[in-house]
């Protein structure tokens, strides 16, 4: 139940991601506690790299991320008022984790790089409930755009903490975890802590931008294994092989002019620019 596109736009990525709002064969509703016992190395460290390191189903070819403050804007529009205090929580709650600034203004204030608007009609036959997520090749996270599914009031919770974490640079669904971000788990609302180890691990400042994803994967897993406490054994079973898997897929279809040697500046929101995106 997914729909994307992944394209090159003015020299930016944009990613269309499409929340199922059909219950997945197994729900699990607890709050935030590994469904099948405690959290693995080896399960985290697959988490992050689904849910990081591919984009949607294909592997990414680099990490990405916030690099700049988030400027949240939240639509004023009557329905979404209800929710805007929860959006920003998330958004607040997430960034605190990260490391990342937010500031919070004015729906059409020029500055706003993480929009929130609603969305009650379906798209094209998909889940209303849906972002896009522009990034550089460079890594650098630049524009988030969440649509929220008000005619669904019971899945909002969930709507708003899954895309907002793809908001945050994680591209992919990691299914086989216990993840707000699995559709496997479908009725999961809020972040588990599988959820909350991956986001601190890609802010992690052992993690660069642009990093490339065998060395990424190799990395972030090392930086899990220390966060679980893992025995050194366990860290060497679970992460040494990580650096050998290659991305298949990217290096053509995301090849062209880099970003990487430019400033890092507000994104470019000419017309147009995500006009193939929504
Ligand atoms: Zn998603």
């Amino acid at each position: 139940m997914i729909s994307l596109g992944a394209w090159r736009r003015n020299a930016a990525i944009t990613l269309l991601l499409f929340l199922s709002t059909v219950a997945g064969p197994a729900g699990v509703g607890h709050a935030s506690d590994w469904p099948g016992g405690q959290m693995t190395l080896e399960d985290a460290a697959k988490a992050f790299d689904d849910a990081a390191l591919r984009i949607d189903t294909a592997p990414a070819t680099e990490l990405a991320r916030w690099t700049t403050p988030i400027f949240l804007a939240v639509s004023d529009h009557a329905g979404m008022n209800a929710y805007a205090g929860e959006v920003e929580a998330a958004v607040r709650a997430m960034a605190a984790i990260a490391g990342v600034t937010v500031n919070r203004v004015a729906w059409q204030d020029p500055r706003a790089n993480f929009v929130v608007r609603p969305n009650t009609s379906e798209y094209a036959g998909k889940s209303p409930c849906r972002s896009s997520v522009d990034w550089t090749d460079a890594g650098l996270m630049m524009r988030a755009e969440i649509h929220v599914n008000l005619a669904n009031p019971g899945r909002i919770t969930r709507c708003i903490n899954h895309e907002v974490m793809h908001g945050f640079g994680f591209r992919g669904h990691p299914h086989s975890s216990f993840s707000v971000l699995s559709y496997k788990y479908a009725a999961q609302a809020q972040l588990t802590d599988t959820d909350r180890v991956i986001l601190q691990t890609l802010y992690d400042p052992r993690l660069q931008p642009g990093m490339r994803t065998p060395a990424a994967s190799q990395v972030a897993c090392s930086i899990i294994a220390e966060k679980l406490h893992s025995q050194p054994a366990d860290a060497a079973a679970a992460c040494g092989h990580r650096g050998a898997v290659a991305a298949r897929r990217g290096t053509l279809a995301f090849s062209g002019s880099r970003l990487a040697d430019e400033p890092a500046h507000p994104p470019s929101l000419q017309p147009g620019y995500r006009d193939g995106g929504m």
